[in-house]
């Protein structure tokens, strides 16, 4: 077996009411407690209650910022550091879909290191980092349980990782009751930006087979649920396949990372405004056609665990559940292609695309 390694220190909680019965775990970690949440949503899914009365309950201290906009810019998240900082927070709560939890870590380094973005993309600040605690209420990015915080950077005119080990939250809890408030859409390219981790974490050059084992599972459960979702809300056994399936996804990127494929879709939601997983589902045909010129019998194991007789059967049922709305010029895809053909996760992906091969991956699907 190849060599690997799994680093995995984020303690987990799962089921119902499993935040509240849960208030001493998180009063060991802080003190004082900055919640970072969405304009609406955490209020829609009841998890702003729960939180407040937990922290109220366990005598935890706390302030709200509820400002956190989708795919959060390296502004707003500055801005939720520097309330961090003027609370006098020791740590953060993140609830709701990726771009709180994602903005909620950012805050968590730029409370205490008020830094270039650059220094804090390369990793170069030496404050302390505040804890973290994870609630998700999209079942779809396992932010909860990796070490990235994706952020929008309007200068660079694309999203930029901000990696680091400390910014796996400490703590995770998983309520599948969060997700119920979802609209149809938002749980469908949630549940893709799933599909996209698991595909991408076992197709990656940086596979392992702890993340190949988490990866198949999940695919197998989105194989189930995804085509479910045409006809209508997921149940309460369908919410929970869903928020383990994105759980599970999260584990593997955070062995793994993503590939090109993620690295195609920032543009996509950048400069046309497409939804992160959506975006990612609208050419991860076009990609597995790519990969599987060099991958043939990984490709087929993607396609049996999901259920799929082929690449184009995967197609037609995300073309279901996914709008294809997108035009690009032919200016736009070439400078985008350029782009993600230089990215890190295309060093990742197996076969290493050039801006060719990216070319034909955004023509197969946007230009049909
Ligand atoms: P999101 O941007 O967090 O949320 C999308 C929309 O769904 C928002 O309008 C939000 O409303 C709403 N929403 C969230 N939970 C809801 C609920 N329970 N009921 C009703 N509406 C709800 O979407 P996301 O797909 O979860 O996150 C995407 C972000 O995560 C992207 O920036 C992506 O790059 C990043 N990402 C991060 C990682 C990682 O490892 N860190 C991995 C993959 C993706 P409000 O605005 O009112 O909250
Ligand atoms: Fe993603």
């Amino acid at each position: 077996m190849q060599e690997f390694n799994y680093y995995m220190p984020t303690k987990v909680f799962w089921g119902p009411e499993c935040l509240k019965k849960q208030g001493n775990a998180i009063r060991s970690i802080g003190k004082r407690a900055l919640v970072v949440t969405g304009k609406r949503s955490a209020r829609a899914s009841g998890v702003l209650d729960d939180i407040t009365g937990t922290l109220g309950g366990a005598g935890v201290h706390f302030a709200v910022f509820d400002d956190i906009e989708p795919n959060p810019s390296i502004a707003t998240a500055r801005r939720a550091g520097k309330a961090a900082r003027s609370f006098g927070a020791d740590m953060i709560v993140a609830a709701g879909g990726g771009s709180p939890l994602d903005a909620g870590k950012a805050a968590a380094v730029m409370a205490a290191n008020d830094r270039e973005d650059d220094d804090l993309f390369a990793g170069r600040y030496a404050g302390p980092v505040l804890p973290v605690v994870a609630v998700p209420t999209t079942a779809g990015t396992g932010s909860e349980v990796t070490p990235y915080s994706i952020l929008t950077d309007p200068a660079m005119k694309t999203k930029r990782n901000l990696k680091s080990d400390r910014l796996f939250p400490v703590l995770a809890f998983l309520d599948s009751r969060y997700t119920d408030s979802l609209p149809p859409e938002v749980t469908a390219h949630t549940a893709v930006d799933a599909l996209t981790h698991a595909v991408e974490g076992f197709l990656s050059t940086r596979s392992t087979p702890v993340a190949d084992t988490l990866a198949l599972r999940s695919m197998e459960l989105l194989g189930v649920e995804l085509p479910k979702l045409r006809s209508g809300a997921p149940d309460r056994d369908g919410r929970e396949n869903l928020l383990f399936a994105s759980l599970l996804a999260g584990y593997v990127i955070a062995q793994t990372g993503t590939t090109v494929l993620h690295a195609m879709g920032y543009h996509l939601t950048f400069f046309h405004g497409v939804e992160h997983g959506r975006a990612n589902g609208l050419l991860l045909a076009p990609y597995l056609r790519h990969v599987r010129n060099g991958q043939p019998e990984r490709v087929r194991s993607v396609l049996a665990s999901l259920g799929c007789e082929d690449v184009a059967e995967l197609e037609s049922m995300l073309g279901v559940l996914l709008k294809r709305d997108v035009i690009l010029t032919e200016r736009e895809a070439g400078e985008y292609s350029l782009i993600a053909s230089q990215a890190a996760g295309a060093a990742s992906t197996d076969p290493r695309p050039d801006a060719d091969d990216v070319r034909s991956m955004y023509n197969a699907i946007l230009r049909a």
